[in-house]
This record gives structure tokens, sequence and C-alpha cells, in this order.
């Protein structure tokens, strides 16, 4: 990846040790459950892969696509769906897969849309937090890393549509981030 990186914030080891934490503790708290994880396209797209992965439960797995709107560089948390699920999620133990959680507006979004469709549990499992950044209170049960209030990508997350692929979360050079989160919007489809 070049001059493009500036920083690894988390490696790649780092990452997938997380992962089986975080794994073992849903594979012990939902044993007996039927779980139903729900993914958020397309930058939960690594983390829902290697989680599933990890479990040692069977799980049904489905996803959503949302788009927020902000205004510059912050999120409104105006979301309009762009995939909606497949599953009927009534009575359903649900589990929210998501990359990051920035401001929460989004995933405070998210939470009330899953929850007026009557799960029987619903919790989020989320990669990264900014606790910086936060502008609404969400709770989220099962945390990988608490990171610095700075544009990460790799791992699901992207600049402009790249970068998705790296293994690792790392940091932009400043001659690639340039004008920062205004470029790069909100969208998360
Ligand atoms: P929110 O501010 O509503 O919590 O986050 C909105 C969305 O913006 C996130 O779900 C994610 O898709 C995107 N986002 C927030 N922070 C970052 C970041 O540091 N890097 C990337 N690539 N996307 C981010």
């Amino acid at each position: 990846m070049g001059a493009d990186l500036e920083k690894v914030l988390i490696p790649a080891d780092e990452l997938q040790a997380k992962i089986a934490s975080l794994a073992a503790q849903i594979s012990t708290d939902y044993s007996g459950r039927n779980l139903l994880l729900v993914g958020v396209l397309k930058g939960a797209v690594m983390v829902m892969a290697d989680l599933a992965r990890a479990l040692d439960i069977p799980v049904e797995m489905d996803w959503m696509a949302v788009s927020s709107y902000g205004s510059g560089t912050k999120s409104s948390g105006v979301v309009r769906t762009i995939l909606d699920l497949k599953t009927d999620i009534t009575d359903r133990h649900v589990l929210l897969v998501e990359d990051i959680v920035d401001s929460g507006l989004t995933l405070a979004w998210l939470i009330s849309n899953l929850r007026s469709r009557n799960p029987a549990s619903l919790e989020v499992c989320a990669l990264l937090r900014k606790p910086e950044a936060a502008r609404i209170d969400v709770y989220v049960k099962y945390v990988g890393f608490n990171i610095p209030n700075e544009f990460v990508i790799g791992y699901g997350l992207d600049y402009a549509e790249k970068y998705r692929n790296l293994p690792f979360v790392g940091t932009l050079a400043p001659h690639v981030y340039g004008g920062g989160r205004e470029q790069h919007g909100n969208n998360r489809d």
C-alpha cells in the first residue's frame, strides 16, 4: 500500500486475537439460543466473516445497508435504508455487527429501527469505537478496540471505496486524506 499509508493502528494478528476473544464471549452468552448476526454493509463484511467463523455456536447471517446523510464532516443521524433484512427478526435473538462507531448516530438509528421489529433480544458488537467522537450514548455490549478520533481505513473500512481489503486497520497519509470526511461522506453502502 506504500506511501498512502501513514501508520498501522491495529495489526492483523491483534485484530484476529480480539475477534477470537469476542467470539468466545459471544458463544458463551448465546449458547443454546438461536442467534442471528446482522452485518452492516459494506464496512462490517470483514469483521462479520471472521467473527462468524470464530464462533462455536450455529448462527444465521443477514445484512443491511444504510446511508447516513451528514453536513460536512458530521453524521446527522438521518439514515436511509439501502438494503433491508430478508429475515423477520420478530422474537429472534439479534446481534448487530458493526465496523466502527463514530458519532454513534447511525448506530442509534439502526437500534431503534431493529427494536421496532420486536426481536427477543438485540445487542451490538462493534470492532472499533471512537469514544471522543460520541454525540449520543449508545450501549455497545461487545467492543473490540477504543481508538483515537482519527479517520481509519482497512479491514472493511474505506476511503473513497479503497483500502477495504487491507488486513489491518491504519490511518492514511495526509496527502491522500486531504479534505477529510467531507470527501468520504458518511455513505455506508
Ligand atoms: P457515525 O458517526 O454515525 O457513528 O458513523 C457513520 C459511519 O461513518 C460509520 O459507520 C462508518 O461507515 C463511517 N466512519 C466513521 N468513522 C470512520 C473512519 O474513521 N473511517 C472510515 N473509513 N469510515 C468511518
